[in-house]
């Protein structure tokens, strides 16, 4: 029989704290005694987890808002995420819910997402982290035809009510192209994430926990697998000395005795059944890991929450400025010389977001030579406004409970620099339709409506209020 197979994956990922005016993260007195929270976390998570050389042995996927912090902010950390590339996957650049996004914006993000992986990693990413593997058959399709070969999901997620998870399946996404999931053990998993005395003592973990589940082979002779998958920020960071558990699970130790499996990554597991054929299944649409109840969890009164109201008028009022904003970019672009294309220019701007391209030079190289300084400058703002209109769908606005939390304040200042930025460009007043949109909702707790947290969270980075 084959040895067993531990894969041990870890979505790095925090929301944004970009102030998208600045371009900077304001210090954060809640993360004393570091300057803010992205800080904090590098410290107590991606540094260690990273100098302890865990990343090689792991699966891993690092948010591409957050690879942008580190570049500046800690690039011997991002460095060594470099050095594991090999062992990484892509993540949906903006980590917004893909099923309730139009189809643009999964293509858009899902390639940013891989631009910004092979950008960082320099090499091409085989799979594909979906947000809170938020999942629908359009979506896997979106990745297959980017090229993705694999995605993990919650053994839930499967639509069967028994999946077997111990080996990935083929999911045939129609256009004869197919994925390939791995599902996560689900016990194991929760274990790790919530259970802290199940993570006290890696080999107990190894002995008692995974090495059972490995110790029946598969009938088609392949290894068996075992797949668990958390925060990465668990490590160290939501439980403190669980980056050792984790270094001491993975990572190789002459003084360890063999456990009778082998830690590899996601795509060396899939790949070492080439040969053998993926047995088919199929996915229930629009479920998560972290919302039992499909994607209400971004999107209306999951059960999860004591007072959801706020979650849909929020997400309505953004569908509805993002649908006028994108009316905008197809107006203005008809009249740039030059431009065949706004949205195959959307799809590219990531060069000019992430830093591979100079603004200018995106500019000219896609208006060509008959195109001016102003022709520049207006599709610049344009796309500057269709990236922040993509990141103020972050799914951290609608994942905890009250809209006037940080991360709620984050997506609405997204969603005034995109707003902002159009009403300049094209002399519509969608600022004022927005924050009407807003008056529609209330923060629970603290009973004020969603215009006056929008005043607010433009208070709170010194921008002006919106004309009333
Ligand atoms: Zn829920």
């Amino acid at each position: 029989m084959s040895r067993g197979r531990l894969v041990v994956h870890a979505h790095f990922y925090q929301p944004s704290r970009v102030d998208p005016f600045s371009g900077h993260v304001p210090a954060d007195a809640s993360a004393a005694p570091f300057r803010d929270w992205n800080a904090r976390i590098t410290a107590e998570c991606y540094r260690p987890n990273a100098e302890r050389a865990v990343l090689p042995h792991l699966s891993w996927d690092l948010g591409p808002t957050l690879a942008a912090y580190l570049a500046v902010e800690a690039p011997d950390v991002l460095a060594r995420f470099a050095a594991a590339g090999a062992s990484g996957i892509a993540q949906a650049f903006h980590h917004s819910i893909l099923p309730l996004a139009p189809l643009h914006d999964r293509r858009t993000e899902v390639l940013w997402g891989l631009r910004d992986f092979e950008h960082r990693f320099g090499r091409l990413a085989s799979g594909l982290w979906l947000p809170e593997t938020a999942v629908d058959l359009p979506t896997l399709r979106v990745l297959a035809e980017a090229g993705v070969r694999a995605t993990i999901l919650a053994p839930w997620q499967a639509d069967v009510p028994h999946v077997d998870a111990r080996r990935p399946y083929r999911v045939d996404v129609g256009g004869e192209q197919h994925i390939i999931v791995a599902f996560y053990d689900g016990d194991l998993s929760a274990a790790v994430s919530f259970e802290p005395s199940t993570t006290a003592d890696a080999d107990r973990f190894a002995r008692e926990r995974v090495a059972p589940r490995l110790g029946v082979g598969m009938p088609d002779g392949t290894p068996p697998l075992v797949l668990v998958a958390s925060d990465g920020e668990l490590y160290g960071h939501h439980q403190p000395f669980r980056d050792l558990f984790l270094q001491w699970l993975v990572a190789p130790d002459p003084s360890n005795p063999d456990r009778g499996f082998d830690v590899v990554d996601l795509a060396t597991a899939v790949a070492e059944r080439e040969g053998h054929p993926h047995a088919g299944i199929r996915v229930r649409d629009r479920t998560s890991w972290s919302c039992h109840h499909g994607v209400a969890r971004w999107s209306g009164e999951c059960p999860d929450v004591a007072d959801g109201r706020w979650k849909w008028p929020l997400r309505s009022a953004f569908d509805r400025l993002a649908g006028a904003i994108d009316a905008v970019t197809d107006r203005v672009a008809r009249d740039l010389p030059g431009l065949a294309d706004p949205w195959a220019a959307r799809d590219r701007y990531v060069d000019v977001v992430i830093g591979t391209a100079e603004a200018e030079a995106f500019a000219a190289g896609q208006l060509g030579a008959r195109a001016g300084a102003t022709d520049r400058r207006r599709l610049l703002d344009l796309l500057e406004a269709q990236r922040w209109r993509l990141a103020m769908f972050a799914s951290d606005g609608w994942y905890w409970d009250d809209p006037a939390r940080p991360e709620t304040r984050q997506v609405l200042r997204a969603a005034a620099r995109a707003v902002r930025l159009v009403d300049g460009l094209a002399g519509t007043a969608l600022e004022r339709r927005l924050v009407s949109d807003l008056t529609t909702f209330r923060s629970p707790h603290l009973g004020i409506d969603g215009a006056t947290i929008y005043r607010q969270a433009l208070s709170e980075v010194g921008q002006p209020p919106p004309h009333a």
